[in-house]
């Protein structure tokens, strides 16, 4: 930090609601280069590294891919010199642990700080108050300028707890910044002194509420008051800090935008957009023009979704009795921008009410993704295909007012966390082939491909996978007593439990084998393992119906003799990192067969790949891009495109003709509806198959046979092991581009306009 004071350098704030960080100690280990040394005492001291390893509680402040991200990025910022700050929330409960019980979700409260955490420090001398609820005053100070105040009924006092994120390599760390919410007082001592003992500690119980507990769904939004709370009370204390920290260095907000940027990862943060106006107008008097052009220049927003439903709403009244001051602000910007609108598209009164900040109707909303839009001067997609549909559709009204505002940034994934950590047997194998630069220049992997005709070398990157295949299959026999064999095909399907991701159709794919086995046991079939994990939000019942099913199917398949143990189902309990840096690298197929125009990009996929899995997807999000970079010829692409899905939904979807038309899949969905799979509860899945039929939102049917065409090929290449291999070879040897080195560089380029700074270790501690 003080080499950052003293050079006056621009520093990214990457505000964020979710961290998923994984367990830290290896990974610190490994960018200090301290592994080794590490390793070898505690072997001379008769300790097991791995049993240590094991003990540490992981963090689990997100709920999937876009919390995930936020570390990753933490991890490449740190690593490239960019100075960092990330800023969230410290829950004191992060995302439930998933227990199975008869094959349905337990959520099991995650109660990760019992033990206190080593990882951060407390700066309790840098706490800030929050204000909430409550009304305004209009005044006019003391040279006749009109001032508003904002007099609340509560104030939270937010305090910083301080996690360093080393870079691999460098001197450098990122630092993330996380706030726990407290009572004001110790307790509220009007009303303990007036005798309501009760409210007095009621009133110091709701403050600590605030950062009790993450909510649990990914991908759709609850409109509940403690969730705005929570999006406020971040948002306000990390600018708060920002601005602190500004004016020590500088003396003064003018130039505010050029010292720092301020990524929004999506809208919920976006409040930054009105609470940075009221800091800069309110507290410290510029004028509305002077702070809305620091406004705009400061943030920057990240879209991550193109599902409607998960496009974050606030109901007016809501807003405005949380967030009183802040609600007129949103109302100042509405006037003026729409004000700008009708001038600049005069007469087109539906344009206005689709690009306003309020959605009218019965209950009026304010839509943060258009107050994210406004208050930015950058907008990106995290993937090519995404940010295209973005700006047909989407937030297409934007990018005719300001295509210049719109970028793509592709996401990615720390190759230290995601290759070198959690793959060690392969690591090694790269770098005794290629050298070690590949580990902070992904690139460098492309070298690899000189060996694609290397028997020798091939050989020993199928030993490593099988190896890897051996750890995770002891690992599934200890978590579920499911004997697997590291000889089938890994096919591999982790991740959240959500429709659009259609766990639902590779359990298709499963129950077409099985019959294919049932009416013909003697069938030459390619040995597979699947492998499901992933949480469903607790509220999502179809989700949590699907983990069932998945239990259910494999509850028969893998003691049905005729099957012979030639498929094997499994579903890991509690997906988290720890589990994933497990997984990937004992992959053979990746999974990502989300309906086409649903996944933002995902990062997963990416993750696969980097570990030399093959991947079995469809034309969607980041797969698009993986195809390209890997060549056709080595990634299984099927399915509809998300054109074509458009149009069928337009003209009438009619899933029920898949089903007259198809007797496999006749065959599957009865197989679900005539409680083959729950003799106990035979009417379970009945619903599910309706639904496929009368209604399929996400196209499973139509989809269906060209995923089981597609994968009869994945196994044709499975049996041509040769083939297979060298596939796998250069998946890795191809997937450099999906370093979050790389998605760092460009926006650090593109968007923030910020270079590396190097940080020499001097002795100015
Ligand atoms: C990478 C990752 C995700 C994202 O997975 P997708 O397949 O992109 O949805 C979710 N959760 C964890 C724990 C991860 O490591």
């Amino acid at each position: 930090m003080s080499t950052y004071q003293q050079q006056h350098v621009k520093v990214v704030c990457y505000l964020s609601a979710e961290f998923l960080m994984g367990r830290h100690l290896e990974n610190c280990l490994i960018n200090l280069h301290l592994h080794d040394r590490v390793q070898q005492v505690l072997d001379e001291l008769g300790l097991d590294f791995e049993q240590l390893l094991e003990k540490e509680e992981e963090p689990g402040l997100g709920n999937g891919g876009l919390g995930r991200l936020a570390a990753c990025f933490l991890d490449s910022m740190a690593t490239l010199d960019i100075p960092a700050v990330g800023y969230g929330i410290r829950y004191e409960f992060g995302i439930f642990h998933q227990e199975l019980h008869n094959g349905w979700q337990i959520e099991i409260p995650d109660n990760w700080l019992r033990f206190g955490n080593p990882w951060e420090l407390e700066r309790r001398e840098q706490a800030v108050e929050i204000k909430l609820g409550g009304h305004t005053e209009a005044y006019h100070d003391a040279r006749g300028r009109y001032c508003v105040s904002w007099i609340p009924d509560r104030v939270i006092r937010a305090i910083p707890y301080d996690t360093p994120v080393p870079g691999y390599d460098t001197n450098n760390v990122s630092m993330l910044r996380l706030w726990k919410a407290e009572g004001t007082t110790e307790l509220n001592l009007e009303a303990f002194n007036s005798g309501n003992y009760d409210d007095a500690v009621a009133d110091k119980m709701s403050s600590e509420t605030i950062s009790k507990v993450l909510y649990p769904n990914d991908n759709t939004p609850q409109g509940r008051e403690l969730r705005l709370e929570q999006q406020y009370f971040f948002v306000s204390a990390s600018l708060q800090d920002i601005i602190r920290r500004h004016l020590m260095n500088h003396g003064h907000l003018e130039r505010l935008h050029e010292a720092i940027a301020v990524q929004l990862n999506d809208t919920h943060p976006s409040v930054a957009v009105p609470e940075l106006m009221r800091l800069l107008i309110d507290e410290h008097h510029l004028t509305w023009d002077n702070a809305w052009t620091i406004t705009q220049r400061t943030f920057a927003y990240t879209n991550h979704t193109l599902l409607p439903e998960a496009l974050e709403r606030w109901p007016v009244g809501m807003f405005q009795r949380t967030l009183p001051r802040l609600m007129e602000i949103i109302y100042e910007i509405n006037w003026r921008f729409l004000a700008n609108v009708r001038a600049w598209y005069p007469g087109d009164d539906t344009r206005a009410r689709r690009l306003s900040l309020i959605e009218e109707g019965a209950e009026p909303q304010v839509r943060m993704a258009h107050l994210a839009c406004v208050g930015s001067h950058a907008i990106n997609g995290v993937a090519a295909l995404h940010t295209q549909l973005l700006k047909q559709e989407t937030l297409r009204d934007f990018y005719e007012l300001w295509p210049e505002k719109f970028f793509n940034m592709t996401n990615g994934v720390t190759p230290r966390r995601w290759l070198l950590q959690s793959n060690p047997r392969l690591a090694n194998l790269i770098s005794d082939r290629i050298g070690n630069d590949w580990i902070h220049d992904l690139r460098q992997l492309r070298r690899l491909e000189d060996s694609v005709n290397d028997r020798e070398f091939l050989q020993r990157w199928a030993e490593v996978k099988h190896q890897n295949k051996v750890d995770l299959s002891r690992y599934i026999y200890q978590q579920t007593r499911i004997e697997v064999d590291p000889h089938s095909l890994f096919d591999v399907q982790v991740k959240r439990i959500h429709e659009y991701k259609r766990q639902l159709l590779a359990v298709m794919h499963i129950v077409t084998l099985y019959n294919w086995l049932k009416h013909n046991p003697q069938l030459n079939l390619v040995p597979r393992t699947f492998i499901f994990a992933g949480k469903a939000a607790p509220g999502y019942y179809r989700a949590k119906q699907i983990v069932k099913l998945i239990n259910a199917v494999g509850s028969i398949i893998n003691h049905d003799p005729d099957v012979q143990g030639r498929l094997k189902v499994v579903f890991l309990p509690n997906f988290n990192v720890s589990l994933g840096q497990r997984i990937y690298p004992a992959a053979d197929l990746s999974e990502q067969i989300s309906t086409a125009g649903k996944e933002a990009s995902g990062t997963g996929n990416m993750k696969f790949t980097m570990n030399g899995a093959l991947t079995i997807g469809t034309y969607d999000g980041a797969n698009i891009e993986i195809r390209e970079e890997v060549g056709p010829e080595n990634f299984f692409l099927f399915g509809l495109r998300a054109e074509d899905i458009a149009r069928r939904q337009s003209r009438g979807y009619r899933p029920v003709e898949f089903w007259s038309s198809n007797a496999e899949l006749r065959a599957v969905l009865d197989r679900f509806s005539s409680g083959h799979f729950t003799p106990d509860q035979p009417n379970l899945f009945q619903d599910l198959v309706s639904d496929l039929l009368q209604r399929d939102e996400y196209m499973l049917m139509a989809d269906y046979q060209s995923y089981i065409d597609c994968q009869r090929e994945a196994a044709a290449a499975y049996r041509d092991s040769d083939r297979w291999w060298r596939m796998s070879l250069l998946n890795t040897a191809r997937s450099g581009k999906f370093s979050s080195d790389r998605t760092i560089a460009d926006y650090s380029e593109q968007i923030w306009e910020v270079k590396p700074v190097p940080v020499s270790l001097s002795t100015s501690f």
